[in-house]
């Protein structure tokens, strides 16, 4: 019979990877637990205009990217593309905004797009992300960014961090007119995805990888020009805490996102390490869209990390506890070998029993490539060896054994 493959830009995560996948997402954990957030475990599959209202008709996402299908109830729903339109649903639904007082969430899991596959860019990807509903101070900014960098720097990645302010949305739309009377009269220059971005999506026109469409968008108009006072105040805000936070910064103009709904501050972690993929995180505020998704008025931002991205630049795992393996000399002692296993797992060792059947050079054999720290021989009386100095050495009984080897192998 043929195999059956896997789909295209879906990926098994098995052995070290899936290691450096927990490594990843426990270490993001820990942190936030300790910035004292909250976990949300959200659906895979909404109702497609939740992506459609939120995330943007015009974008990426929405017009290419998306999995929608009809589901057997004639519902029109979707694989979730990302994880804030399903948080800020979910709070407006919960009504979590009835406790007053502010809420911190985070979250962890897949996504699905509907993109060309390549390193670091999957059909099915994972994410990390938080989002604060309701405080507007750049306090919280500048918190959420201090965290992602924690995080960055637990794991021992280095990345840039680029920010801009997009302003209200007011504002916003006063300089996209601006933008499109611009980008009209160069229309003949851009590429052929930019000229149709110009009615449907002209900020993010100033994202263009391009060269050609680049240099043409230096001499755009900036968005800073157009920005309300109250919005460079608290670009300015975000700034000095940053400072003192010792988090260093590059101000990026260009930088936009891709997802309108984004509101004064964006942010991005960048690395040059793993080539064109190089945006390892990325965030800012959407103060608008709560109020856009039924619910109250209510500030908001947030931010996601592609988990993959993190794992290509994750060089060193913590180490593994050392691994014992249990033998049973000959099958005899099988019933003796399952409980001394059972013991040495009950005294926190990491306990592999040897499952083949065999001669004693074939278990040896089997013990090495599982990578055994230790062997546990079963027999008349139990025989411990250190597979790195080679000493071996004859108890009584287990316990004893198990006395010794806890002291060997940190336990
Ligand atoms: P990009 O510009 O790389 O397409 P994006 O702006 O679409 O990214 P976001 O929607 O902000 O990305 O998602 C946040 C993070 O999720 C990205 O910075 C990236 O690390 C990761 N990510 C996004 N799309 C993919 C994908 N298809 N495969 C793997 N990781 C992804
Ligand atoms: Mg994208």
């Amino acid at each position: 019979m043929s195999e059956i493959k896997k789909i295209r830009g879906f990926q098994d995560i098995y052995g070290e990877n899936a290691k450096k996948y927990r490594y990843v997402v426990d270490t993001a954990r820990k942190i936030f637990e300790k910035y004292n957030f909250s976990e949300i475990i959200l659906p895979y599959v909404e109702d497609v205009s939740l992506f459609v209202r939120s995330v943007g008709e015009a974008t990426d996402i929405v017009q290419k990217e998306m999995y929608v299908f009809e589901d057997k109830g004639g519902r029109k729903v979707a694989l979730r593309p990302e994880g804030t339109a399903s948080a800020v649903r979910a709070y407006v639904e919960e009504r979590m905004y009835a406790q007053g007082g502010y809420h911190k969430l985070f979250y962890e899991g897949a996504m699905f797009r509907y993109e060309r596959p390549q390193a670091g860019r999957y059909r099915q990807f994972h994410q990390i992300g938080a989002e604060i509903f309701g405080v507007s101070s750049p306090m919280a900014d500048a918190e959420l960014i201090k965290m992602v960098s924690d995080i960055l720097k637990a794991l021992g990645i280095s990345a840039r961090l680029e920010i801009n302010t997009l302003g209200d949305f007011e504002s916003r739309k006063k300089y996209m007119e601006v933008l499109k009377e611009f980008l009209e009269s160069k229309r003949e220059f851009l590429c052929e995805d930019c000229q149709s971005r110009i009615e449907r999506n002209p900020l993010r026109v100033l994202d263009c990888k391009v060269e050609s469409c680049k240099e043409i968008t230096k001499e755009a108009p900036a968005l800073i020009d157009f920005l309300s006072e109250e919005s460079l105040k608290r670009y300015d805000e975000l700034k000095e805490y940053l400072k003192a936070l010792n988090i260093e910064f590059v101000e990026n103009p260009r930088l936009v996102r891709g997802l309108d709904y984004y509101t004064d501050t964006v942010f991005e972690f960048i690395t040059d390490k793993i080539g064109a993929q190089g945006t390892v995180a990325a965030g800012g505020r959407y103060d608008t869209l709560v109020k856009q998704l039924g619910g109250p008025d209510t500030p908001a931002l947030g931010f996601a990390a592609g988990i993959e991205r993190l794992m290509l630049l994750v060089e060193n795992l913590p180490k593994d506890k050392p691994l014992v393996v249990v033998i049973p000399v000959v099958s005899e002692f099988n019933i003796q070998a399952l409980k001394a296993a059972e013991k040495l797992r009950n005294n926190g060792m990491k306990t592999e029993l040897l499952l083949k059947e065999g001669s004693l050079k074939s278990k040896m054999k089997t013990a090495n490539k599982l990578g055994g720290s230790f062997v546990v021989f079963v027999s008349e009386k139990p025989e411990l060896k250190d597979m790195e100095t080679g000493e071996q050495e004859i108890f009584e009984n287990i316990d004893d054994l198990i006395d010794v080897l806890k002291d060997k192998a940190q336990v």
